[in-house]
């Protein structure tokens, strides 16, 4: 019985591991969960799951909980919800919170000694360079959720230190990747939220018609896998079907293919070296299938380029880019500003920075801070 503690029980992610939870109630068990604010959501899951440890971090949508389960303790604050992870029994850690705010939940985990199985792609956008030498100080153990990393760690045998000459990681390309600069700006979020392949929650939707997530995904390989950025690419794979690959010195390359869900990342995270059975992920090949793979060309995603630069310029810049992305996908969502405007946006804010190198979260906090700061200031700008 494998025993999980699920930080960010509500959104996509965390639906999902719920639902393969309860689906295999002989090999997993859910002993403490946690979510932001969605407390009626929430209230449903504590039902179904029975954890031991609850926690919604809003407090003020705690109070508004009316349903607890006999056996759970359940509260509410950030403080509670940062419990969660690092809860006593839990043998696995599963961070599927969103945002910058999913970090501290890594490093509580990692803190803790608890092995983390890792969604929230900011835990190492943002804090890569404190928190994968933390896990190799205390011999941690992580494991990749997103379906392009955890396709890597298979082909690497699941080895994050295994050699390979370099990492290949596809992309759809999003719904608009044979749009016209004038029909991008006539982009709602209807239509970006409209994803061709692939099931997500809003933001990183977004994030996927953007490109910003496979700069994003760049800079989790190079932490995740200790490559430099002159050895991990990007290719634009409509179909969704292969995850990405593996070039080894010899030329021979390793892919992982499989029908797009997030189950099969999830389950392999937790229930890794074991492979069990997931029928939704199997491939037909009674039937013809074509697989094709364009390069990504510069100028195509303003914010896939400016993801790059600040990958390679490291430091602070990172962190900056995710809150600048943070705002300006929540200011589009909310009709504040033009689809475009997002790459305006990110690249205001980047230009602005003065990295430094990344030496504490309580820096990183800062730094989220003022970037956000900024992108307000930019995002009044562009209403205008
Ligand atoms: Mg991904």
């Amino acid at each position: 019985m494998i025993k999980i503690s699920l930080i960010g029980s509500t959104g996509s992610i965390g639906r999902q591991t719920i639902s393969l939870v309860l689906s295999r109630p002989d090999k997993f068990k859910i002993v403490a969960m946690a979510a932001g604010s969605s407390f009626r959501l929430f209230e449903e899951q504590m039902g179904a799951v029975k954890p031991q440890y609850a926690a919604l971090a809003d407090s003020f949508a705690a109070k508004k909980i009316a349903d607890v389960p006999a056996g759970t303790k359940f509260f509410g604050g950030e403080d509670a919800a940062l419990a969660a992870a690092s809860f006593e029994s839990a043998d696995i850690v599963l961070v599927a919170a969103g945002g910058f705010a999913g970090l501290k939940y890594s490093l509580e985990a990692i803190g803790a000694g608890k092995r983390l199985a890792l969604a929230n792609k900011e835990t190492l956008v943002c804090g890569g360079d404190i928190v994968m030498p933390l896990i190799a100080r205390r011999g941690g153990d992580i494991r990749p959720v997103d379906s392009e990393h955890s396709a890597i760690w298979q082909c690497l045998g699941f080895n994050l230190k295994a050699p390979f000459s370099r990492l290949i990681i596809t992309a759809s390309g999003g719904p608009f990747k044979n749009f016209s600069a004038e029909q991008l700006k006539g982009v709602t979020p209807a239509m970006a939220l409209a994803h061709p392949t692939w099931s997500m929650g809003a933001k990183i939707t977004i994030d996927s018609a953007t490109m910003l997530n496979k700069g994003f995904e760049i800079i989790e390989a190079h932490h995740l896998f200790g490559a430099d950025y002159n050895k991990i690419s990007a290719v634009i794979h409509p179909q969704s079907i292969v995850h990405s690959m593996v070039e080894f010195a010899d030329g021979a390359v390793l892919a992982q293919l499989s029908r797009p869900t997030m189950k099969l990342p999830i389950q392999l995270a937790l229930e890794y070296p074991e492979r069990i059975e997931l029928e939704e992920s199997r491939l037909s090949f009674g039937d013809a299938l074509s697989l094709e793979f364009s390069p990504v060309s510069e100028g195509m995603f303003p914010c896939f380029d400016t993801a790059l630069a600040c990958a390679r310029a490291g430091g602070t810049y990172p962190c900056a880019l995710n809150a600048a992305g943070e705002e300006a996908v929540r200011a589009f969502l909310a009709e504040k500003i033009k689809f475009t405007d997002i790459a305006r946006v990110i690249g205001g804010v980047t230009e602005h920075t003065v990295s430094e190198e990344v030496q504490s979260y309580a820096q990183l906090c800062e730094t989220d801070a003022r970037a956000r700061a900024y992108a307000q200031k930019l995002i009044l700008g562009c209403g205008r």
